[in-house]
């Protein structure tokens, strides 16, 4: 047992990684750990990483680069590297970072406890990853029930606050339940496959227990997770036919009726049945909202990409979704200055996003990944600064659709799941704090509350601290690109008095 000692625990990247911590950090936790936010004197610091982008390794080297000699380091430090980029870099961050003790790959943090202690006691490194994951996979697989890993989510501490240790990651009452791991997509330009292995999928009966479970204990949202969410399957035990993802909706949403709000993270394009959006139309606590990530509007880039279909396919998924649910709510992420996208390319990428229509996107700067098929293959060859302009373009035409969506908003009455404090507030609050005003330091924060309708858009709204994780219905009096404003018009029920889960709040 580690009784006593403390824990600095950083999140990068995706909700996988948040999921991931809060895994992590209820396992260490249960060994005696307590969480400081004083990174120097902690006598654990565990980075969990993400390697989807340059950028986002750039910053582990940061934070790396803070720990490296500091005056004021606690000298029984024990340094872990987990997550992605421990996976893909593998030795080289331990050659060029020596102060890192545990390197620990996303396939193994079952195994992160024993790590800290074997370090302990030898004062050696230890280094934990998954080399074998880099396998290729086509076919379909499935979590056995003595699976190593599968100990991480099945171990999951429930009404216990292991979040409340770290308020500004985690929200009360939504939790992430990973339904799959790894991928198998192999997109040309995408780091996944290789850091967290082939695709498996967790068994059904596990997932609506372990939903059941956080429902029980105060959870008012649950997001399921997987990289390509909706590729979800299970074979039946009989060995004839298989749970689908479908199946698996149904499933989630009529056995666990207490349950007011379910949603799912992140789902690919050609895996989507109409089933699957049948099943979401039909089951009232379902979110009418996807997250679907088109990456390209041109047919030569998707191609190049190994995405697996065209624009229009695209696009008329989107269609059928729309016909389906008509207040369906859409999210999207796309890249520019992929290898050989011209400007042309670009063009036909901007039509998508009018037609899409999303209620946002994510944008990213094409950032080749060592290793994958795009960076041994395919030429990164849009200068930096044409990327930069192509992202800007893109952002401000999304900035126009999602302000248009925004403002047919305006009047309605929806129901809104109220998550805490609106960080605008909190930023208001602070500043007028370094401007050397005197404020109550409840004030703003008692005030302004900040929650998301089903479809995912953010609100802002005066309330007060014992609405938090209640449905409210708020009427939307004002409208910005990014965020929704209202007022209050119907308080709801109290949650659960039990209230504990885990989720990033944002994005
Ligand atoms: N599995 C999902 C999919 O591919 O549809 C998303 C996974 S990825 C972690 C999240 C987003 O990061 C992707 O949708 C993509 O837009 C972006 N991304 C991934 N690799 C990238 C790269 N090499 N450069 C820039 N953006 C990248």
């Amino acid at each position: 047992m580690s009784q006593g000692r403390t824990l600095y625990l950083e999140t990068m990247g995706c909700q996988m990684n948040a999921l991931d911590s809060e895994l992590t950090l209820g396992a260490l936790m249960a060994d005696g750990y307590r969480v400081t936010e004083d990174m120097a004197a902690a006598d654990l610091v565990v980075l969990n990483t993400c390697s989807v982008r340059q950028h986002a390794e750039d910053k582990v080297y940061s934070r790396l680069g803070n720990l490296k000699r500091p005056a004021d380091r606690n000298a029984q430090q024990i340094v872990a590297v987990i997550g992605c980029m421990a996976e893909r870099d593998g030795d080289g961050l331990i050659e060029k970072m020596p102060h890192v003790d545990i390197l620990c790959g996303p396939g193994e943090l079952h195994r992160l406890p024993s790590l800290i202690h074997d370090v302990r006691s030898t004062h050696g490194r230890a280094v934990a990853l998954s080399g074998r994951l880099r396998d290729r996979s086509t076919g379909v697989r499935h979590v056995p029930a003595h699976d190593d890993l599968e100990s991480l989510d099945s171990g999951r501490t429930f009404g216990r606050t292991a979040h409340a240790a770290t308020p500004k990651v985690f929200g009360r009452h939504q939790a992430y339940v990973r339904i799959t791991r790894g991928c198998n997509k192999y997109c040309t330009f995408c780091v996944v496959p290789y850091t967290r292995g082939p695709e498996r999928h967790r068994p059904p009966g596990q997932i609506v227990e372990e939903v059941r479970r956080l429902a029980a204990s105060g959870v008012v949202e649950v997001t399921l997770l997987g990289q390509t969410v909706n590729h979800y399957r299970y074979p039946a035990d009989s060995g004839a036919g298989e749970t689908s993802f479908s199946d698996l909706l149904r499933r989630v949403h009529d056995e666990v009726p207490e349950l007011p709000r379910l949603r799912f993270v992140t789902s690919f394009p050609r895996d989507f049945t109409d089933e699957a959006l049948e099943v979401m139309a039909a089951s009232p606590r379902i979110c009418k909202y996807l997250h679907i990530p088109a990456q390209s509007g041109s047919d030569t880039v998707l191609k190049r990409m190994n995405r697996g279909y065209t624009a229009e396919e695209y696009l008329s998924l989107l269609e059928r979704a729309r016909s389906i649910m008509p207040d369906i709510c859409l999210a999207g992420d796309m890249i520019v200055g992929f290898s050989g996208e011209s400007e042309a390319d670009f063009l036909l990428s901007m039509d998508l996003l009018r037609e899409a229509k999303y209620k946002n996107c994510f944008i990213f700067k094409y950032s080749p990944r060592p290793d994958t098929v795009a960076d041994n293959r395919l030429p990164d060859d849009v200068p930096d600064e044409e990327k930069r302009r192509r992202n800007n373009d893109m952002l401000s035409l999304q900035a126009g659709i999602s302000l248009a969506n925004n403002r047919a908003m305006l009047d309605r009455t929806v129901e809104v799941l109220a998550e805490g404090p609106s960080k605008s507030a909190i930023k208001a609050q602070e500043s007028e704090q370094t401007r050397g005003q005197e404020v109550d330091p409840q004030a703003t924060l008692r005030d302004q509350l900040v929650g998301r309708t089903q479809g995912d858009q953010i609100v802002v709204f005066t309330g007060a601290p014992e609405m938090v994780g209640r449905i409210l219905q708020v009427t939307i009096t004002a409208a910005t690109p990014y965020t929704l404003h209202g007022d209050v018009a119907d308080t709801g029920a109290a949650p659960s008095p039990t209230g504990h889960s885990l989720t990033v709040v944002g994005n």
